[in-house]
């Protein structure tokens, strides 16, 4: 059986980022209803015979709550499932948030990997991006997660900003190497509808980056990385070696099973998706209220699941797996797609063995219309 992940949602930040559009409120004050909902909805989804190896509190911003949270919901999901030793155990925390005092109770209490949500080391990028924290509290924050004993250590950083030029970005990427982190995420800046970023940019306020601009960025993430040892093994990741992957995270590349508690938490146990309300007042009065808070679900069907395999499997550098995909869609994807397959191999955007199909570096960087070309002839 392929072990599961679990993700809990945990709704609150100290104050909205202009570009997010996760779900997140910026009143704290419902702390312990939260905490009691989760409870009850981690407790009445139990699934006694699920074997679990990555847990992940994400968010939101978790570091917002004190540890002894953390510690009371471990010990409540090692009541209600099977956890496998070793189990990887992600909190997300924001520089700002947290001192050396709060970091040493989370690693006592369980935490076994930290990401920080670093963003940049460029306090007038940070502004531009509304995070309430600067570059000096982003670089406090992974000393002080080293001296609570931290040696999974992940920072997110956002790229594509208005006039980023590539110096900029190799300079910001330095800074992090400096860190020396295990982990590394390094995402495009996404305009989300409804957020104060894409009304400024609505109203002139500032130019986006252009394409051309942003594969320039892609290029330059991949290649001063892998100069620097990580190997970039998922579009937006690059790890300090295999055993520093993100677990958890690959786990919805690989459409492996995982569950989702809180707010707007998704699940997913192929074929069927679900959904929980993001809403933290329904969640918690419906908890409260011996029922669940799923929202929606859906069942994919095979050529909804052929899709999301190749979709998912392109973001990766190991790609898709030519058997697996033929046992388990009864067709050979090499041979329905070859078509499409032949020229981008042909224009080193993709590489095909007896085994595997694989995006190079810049077929990771066409991604999307890469899949598409190839999920429309399927
Ligand atoms: S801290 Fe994270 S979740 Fe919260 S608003 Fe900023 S980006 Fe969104």
């Amino acid at each position: 059986m392929t072990p599961a992940g679990i993700y809990l949602h945990i709704p609150f930040c100290a104050r909205k980022c202009d570009y997010c559009d996760f779900y997140s409120v910026t009143d704290t004050g419902r702390q312990e209803a939260f905490q009691r909902a989760l409870t009850a909805e981690i407790r009445r989804r139990a699934h006694s015979n699920w074997l679990v190896d990555s847990i992940y509190f994400g968010g939101g911003t978790p570091s917002l709550l004190a540890p002894p949270f953390f510690e009371r919901l471990l010990a409540i999901l090692g009541q209600a499932y099977r956890i496998q030793g070793g189990v990887e155990i992600t909190l997300e925390a924001n520089p700002g948030t947290v001192d050396f005092d709060r970091l040493a109770a989370y690693r006592a209490g369980g935490i076994n990997r930290l990401n920080l949500g670093v963003q940049s080391f460029d306090d007038a990028r940070l502004d531009f991006l509304g995070r309430v924290h600067s570059a000096a509290e982003a670089r406090a924050a992974v000393a002080a997660a080293r001296r609570a004993g931290f040696d999974n250590l992940g920072l997110d950083l956002i790229y594509g900003l208005p006039d980023q030029t590539v110096d900029a970005w190799q300079a910001d990427l330095n800074q992090a190497l400096a860190e020396h982190p295990e982990h590394l995420a390094c995402y495009t800046l996404t305009y989300a509808p409804d957020t104060p970023l894409m009304r400024d940019r609505r109203s002139g306020g500032h130019v986006p980056a252009g394409e051309d601009q942003i594969a320039a960025l892609f290029d330059t993430t991949s290649q001063v990385l892998c100069a620097a040892g990580f190997e970039h093994y998922e579009i937006s990741n690059f790890a300090a070696g295999p055993q520093w992957r993100s677990r958890h995270n690959t786990k919805y590349w690989a459409r492996a099973p995982y569950l989702g508690f809180g707010p707007s938490a998704h699940s997913f146990d192929a074929p069927r998706r679900s959904w929980n309300v993001a809403d933290l007042e329904t969640y918690i009065d419906r908890l409260d209220r011996g029922r669940l808070a799923e929202e929606g679900r859906e069942v994919l069907d095979d050529a909804q699941e052929m899709v999301e395999t190749v979709f998912l499997g392109l973001r990766q550098a190991a790609g898709i797996d030519l058997t697996a995909f033929a046992l388990r869609f009864g067709k050979r994807l090499e041979t329905r797609a070859a078509a499409v397959i032949e020229p981008l191999v042909a224009e080193g955007y993709l590489r095909l063995t007896p085994q595997r199909l694989t995006p190079t570096v810049k077929g990771m960087c066409l991604h999307d219309s890469i899949s598409a070309r190839l999920t429309g002839v399927l």
